[in-house]
């Protein structure tokens, strides 16, 4: 049967080829298959040659702004980088003109669930529960590429929502080439608390949740472990939730709990994460040694000051709470702020009042993948941060609060992760938007 199966379509080929309307249709074919083969090549990742000396209008280092600047970059890092006439182009080397277009670091996002979209298409809910396994993946490839296009290099994913693994397997597809996106660093599944998280149906249904549950000491040191060893790059941690009276937020985890969570991630060299909002989750995470906390939204004067002597780093993710409130029917810049996004502005004021470093996430998944710029605009735009804070926030000083010291700046034997846009981001952070090139580890995913 089979082999009477691979005959079939030569003896087939043989009769269309026999009629002259047969034979122009299997043209048409071969013609067809070699244009889209000839497309495939062309939207593909370009290997750089071996040096390529970037010539735009300035450079921006992850620190500063430098007109008149350009880099060099040999095969997968920047070899050089300063004012034209200091740096030379080797035999071979090939200049690329950037004119008009200023050169960044590639983009760090801080906060992505790749394995998510937004809301206001489906809710989490029915995105936890309703979809496969395939089609939340087959969406996030095309989530990476969108992220990667628009110049974020490298993503902290904090987080599958109910995915399980498939963010290690996300990245590795990712490192391997098969699939275009930035380097990830995965939390992997997230723990809550038994009882804190979601979905929540009907009392008497036990459902899949968002995350995965751990308590007590035993199933605490069992769960970091486990997701440790299936490729967790940190361990995010649910410090508190909307589980209260009336929906209200709660701490979840108990201190000698917390502290057990980062004690045992800490020995396995993984830095711990915290979702935390009420001051009293955010107090045991900070005490507990977490590296960032992620959102923030009620943090007082008094939780900012604690965090700030301990170095932990807020996450605010403003543009989250932002889009949320829109999807809840919010007309922004019409209608008065709603309570949540006035209180998120009391506790970003009380934040940069107490010096704590801010990392630059949006939370995005909660909006569209590939509008992560919509977080460093709304810090500009709404929050009143500097063009130029926001810059470092999301080059410099993301690569230093998590840890990745080969990448963030322009600086000779960091990564070439580069990233172009028109105009001068320093004045309109709005240029972010205006990606025109886009270089990872020297490969050009994108150019003018
Ligand atoms: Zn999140």
């Amino acid at each position: 049967m089979q082999k009477n199966c691979l005959r079939w379509p030569a003896e087939r080929l043989r009769g269309w080829w026999s009629v002259p309307a047969g034979r122009a249709l299997l043209w048409l074919a071969i013609v067809a298959a070699s244009v889209l083969e000839g497309h495939a090549q062309s939207i593909g990742p370009v290997p750089t040659v071996s040096a390529t000396l970037l010539r735009p209008a300035a450079v921006f280092d992850g620190q500063n702004l430098h007109p008149g600047w350009v880099v060099l970059v040999e095969n997968d890092k920047i070899t050089a980088v300063g004012p034209v006439a200091e740096v030379a182009l080797p035999p071979g080397g090939r200049p690329l003109d950037l004119p008009g277009l200023t050169l960044l670091p590639g983009l760090i996002e801080g906060h992505s669930h790749l394995l998510l979209h937004p809301y206001n298409e489906t809710s989490w809910n029915d995105q936890v529960l309703l979809e496969s396994q395939a089609l939340r993946v087959a969406r996030a490839t095309v989530h990476a590429q969108r992220t990667l296009l628009a110049g974020f290099t490298t993503a902290r994913d904090l987080g599958s929502e109910g995915a399980g693994y498939a963010d290690v397997g996300l990245k590795q597809a990712i490192d391997k080439g098969i699939i275009p996106g930035p380097r990830l660093l995965v939390a992997t599944r997230a723990l809550v608390a038994t009882g804190s998280y979601g979905p929540k149906l009907a009392t008497d249904l036990d459902v899949p949740q968002g995350a995965q549950e751990a308590d007590g000491v035993g199933g605490i040191v069992r769960a970091v472990r486990e997701q440790i060893g299936k490729g967790a790059d940190l361990i995010k941690v649910y410090a508190d939730y909307r589980w209260g009276p009336n929906g209200t937020a709660q701490p979840t985890f108990s201190q000698d709990e917390l502290t057990l969570i980062v004690q045992t991630a800490r020995s396995a060299g993984r830095g711990v994460v915290a979702h935390a909002s009420t001051p009293e989750g955010m107090r045991r995470a900070t005490l507990a040694g977490v590296e960032t906390i992620e959102h923030g939204d009620e943090g007082t004067p008094e939780i900012f000051r604690l965090m700030k002597q301990r170095g932990v780093a807020l996450c605010p993710t403003v543009a989250a709470g932002d889009a949320t409130s829109q999807y809840k029917g919010w007309k922004k810049g019409k209608e008065p702020q709603p309570p949540r996004i006035q209180q998120k502005h009391l506790s970003m004021q009380a934040a940069l009042k107490a010096g704590v470093a801010l990392a630059m996430g949006g939370d995005v998944g909660v909006f569209a993948h590939g509008d992560n710029a919509r977080e460093m605009e709304q810090l500009v735009l709404d929050y009143g941060l500097t063009p130029l804070q926001v810059l470092r926030q999301a080059t410099s000083g993301n690569a230093r609060i998590f840890h990745l010291a080969d990448r963030g700046s322009i600086r000779p034997g960091l990564l070439a992760d580069l990233v172009a846009v028109a105009g001068d981001p320093t004045q309109d952070v709005r240029a972010v938007r205006n990606v025109q090139l886009v270089m990872k580890g020297g490969v050009l995913y994108r150019q003018p």
